[in-house]
Formats: C-alpha cells, sequence, structure tokens
C-alpha cells in the first residue's frame, strides 16, 4: 500500500477561508476579532513563528496587537501587560510565546491570562474543562490533529490511537480529546513515553499512529500496521550538506518507508505544523463571538 498524504498547507487553507468569511460578516456587525501576541527577547524561532501568526491574522482579517519587549523585561512589568491585555476589549486573544527568558516564571504568567482569552489553551481553567469535557479553547496543535483527522475522513470512533509523547502541549491534550464521549472522540488511547516497555508492540496495534516524540525515526516501518494513519508531529533538524542552511526538518516517522505502509500519512513539513496557527485564529474568533455573546 501506498500511502495517501494528508496535506496539512491545504486543510488550513481551507480552514483559512472558513474564518476569513466568518471575520467578514462579524464585522458587517461591528465585530473585529484582535489577537495580541507577546513576545519577550530574541528567539529566532520564537521571532519567526510571531512573525507568522501576526501575518495570518492579517490574511483572515483579525486585528492583531504585537507586543514585542526587551529580553531583559521583569516579571512586574510582563504581569501588567498581560492585566492590560485581559482588560483590553479590543483583545479576545492573548498568546504570550514560549519558551520565557529563563528569569521570567511562565506559569505565573499564563495562570495572569484571562481564560476566556486564553487562546492557546495553556490555562488550567481551560485544561481542566477540556479533561471533564465542558466547552473549552482546545489547545491548538491537537485540535488540529484532529481536524486533519476529520477532513480527511478518518473515523475516530472505535480506533486503537497510539500516541507516542505525552508532553503538555501535544501527548496528554490530544489523549484527552481522543477518549472524550463526544463525535470527534470515542477512540481507544493509549499513550507512550521513554518509560514505556515495548513501543514497537504497541504501536503495532494502532489504527492511527501520533507521533509526537522530538526524534526522528521514533516510528519505522516495522512498527506500523499496514493501513494504518499516521500522524507525524515532530519537528526535527538533521544535519544536510546538499542544503544551503545546512540542515532540513523531518518529523518523527520514517516518512519513505512508512509511507509503503500507512493508508494515510502527513508530511513533515506541510503537516500538523500549518494547522497549530490556524487553530490559534479559529480559537481568536470564537473568543470574539463569545465576548459579543454569539458563542
Ligand atoms: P517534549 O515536551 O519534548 O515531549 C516529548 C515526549 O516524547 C515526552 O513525553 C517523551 O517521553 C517522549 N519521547 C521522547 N523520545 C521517546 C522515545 N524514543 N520513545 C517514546 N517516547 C519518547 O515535546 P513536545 O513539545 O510534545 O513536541 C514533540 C515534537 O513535536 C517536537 O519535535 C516538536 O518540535 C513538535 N511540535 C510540533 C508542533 C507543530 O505545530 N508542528 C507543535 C508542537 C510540537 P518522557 O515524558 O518520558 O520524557
Amino acid at each position: 500500500m501506498t500511502a495517501r498524504i494528508i496535506d496539512g498547507k491545504q486543510v488550513a487553507a481551507d480552514m483559512r477561508a472558513e474564518l476569513k468569511a466568518q471575520v467578514a460578516k462579524l464585522k458587517e456587525e461591528g465585530i473585529v476579532p484582535g489577537l495580541a501576541v507577546v513576545l519577550v527577547g530574541e528567539d529566532p524561532a520564537s521571532k519567526s513563528y510571531v512573525t507568522a501568526k501576526e501575518r495570518a491574522c492579517e490574511e483572515i482579517g483579525i486585528y492583531s496587537n504585537d507586543n514585542r519587549l526587551p529580553a531583559d523585561t521583569g516579571q512586574a512589568e510582563l504581569m501588567a501587560l498581560v492585566d492590560k491585555l485581559n482588560k483590553d476589549p479590543k483583545i479576545n486573544g492573548i498568546l504570550v510565546q514560549l519558551p520565557l527568558p529563563k528569569h521570567l516564571d511562565e506559569s505565573e504568567v499564563l495562570l495572569e491570562i484571562d481564560p476566556a482569552k486564553d487562546v492557546d489553551g495553556f490555562h488550567p481553567v481551560n485544561v481542566g474543562k477540556m479533561v471533564v469535557g465542558e466547552k473549552a479553547f482546545l489547545p491548538c496543535t491537537p485540535h488540529g490533529i484532529i481536524q486533519l483527522l476529520i477532513r480527511s475522513g478518518v473515523k475516530i470512533e472505535g480506533a486503537e490511537v497510539v500516541i507516542v509523547g505525552r508532553s503538555n502541549i501535544v501527548g496528554k491534550p490530544i489523549a484527552n480529546m481522543l477518549i472524550q464521549k463526544n463525535n470527534t472522540g470515542n477512540a481507544t488511547v493509549t499513550v507512550c513515553h521513554t518509560r514505556t516497555k515495548n513501543l514497537a508492540e504497541h504501536v503495532r496495534r494502532a489504527d492511527i499512529i501520533i507521533a509526537a516524540a522530538g526524534r526522528p525515526n521514533t516510528v519505522t516501518a516495522d512498527m506500523v500496521k499496514e493501513g494504518a494513519v499516521v500522524i507525524d508531529v515532530g519537528v526535527n533538524r538533521v544535519e544536510d550538506a546538499t542544503k544551503k542552511r545546512g540542515y532540513r526538518l523531518v518529523g518523527d516517522v520514517d516518512f519513505a518507508a512508512v509511507s509503503e505502509k500507512a493508508s494515510l500519512i502527513t508530511p513533515v513539513p506541510g503537516g500538523v505544523g500549518p494547522m497549530t496557527i490556524t487553530m490559534l485564529l479559529f480559537n481568536t474568533v470564537a473568543s470574539a463571538k463569545q465576548a459579543a455573546g454569539k458563542g
């Protein structure tokens, strides 16, 4: 079997077109969704993520409020900015780009964000609501994965899903979302990590594999059941002298070999990645609707 590629760029473009239409309609009613992005310091990867987020906002008509602070910004100053954004009616979503410089207390900052504007879905109030199955802002990468599955026609209900990785931003939330008793859940989920005794044995059972380990070749073809759906979340740099920049990006899955066994597979780049920012826009539009009493 040769896998069909799940084109994350296309799914993201489709969703962004839907969001753009929704934003245009909201604007007719005088509602402009607003996203505030807070970036502390000069980390190049964070800067490029933030620029991509600002561009995406512009593309679909979301008001983007850009807050770039120097690396030596103090905790009190950052907390005061979050407080100001919490109170600003033009702002429906607040995103504090992580990681913060080492001298800042990340969890204190995240706790300060109003849960009603927590479009990253990292505030414990939203995490708790998600776990008990209440309406909440869902974290963007796992929510993007669910959208990729649904929009590719994958049946989640009843599927054996094996997740490799248990981080707070990918592994744990996607596991929680997939076991919910709702129309995007009802899967049977196994979560693997570095203390898992026989990773291959678990992965081999999976109808759907979600690899989020941050290590190339964590999932190889011998671990994949014929016809499985493979979602590769990993983004890893591997040296490549043929590339101008000296490296290329690969996922956690041996893409070439696994493509010969899977029925559907996401590439890296161009799979899960484009969905993450799209779901941030989705949450910001949802937040604006809720603030206007339409959610
Ligand atoms: P993380 O916090 O480093 O967590 C990695 C998880 O994988 C941990 O739970 C770890 O187990 C587990 N793991 C690592 N090596 C393993 C192995 N050999 N066997 C089994 N489990 C293993 O990473 P993360 O933040 O979840 O991110 C994972 C990957 O996804 C990274 O490459 C990241 O860049 C990428 N990512 C992409 C997006 C996107 O939008 N495309 C978004 C987020 C993350 P322990 O808990 O036992 O240490």
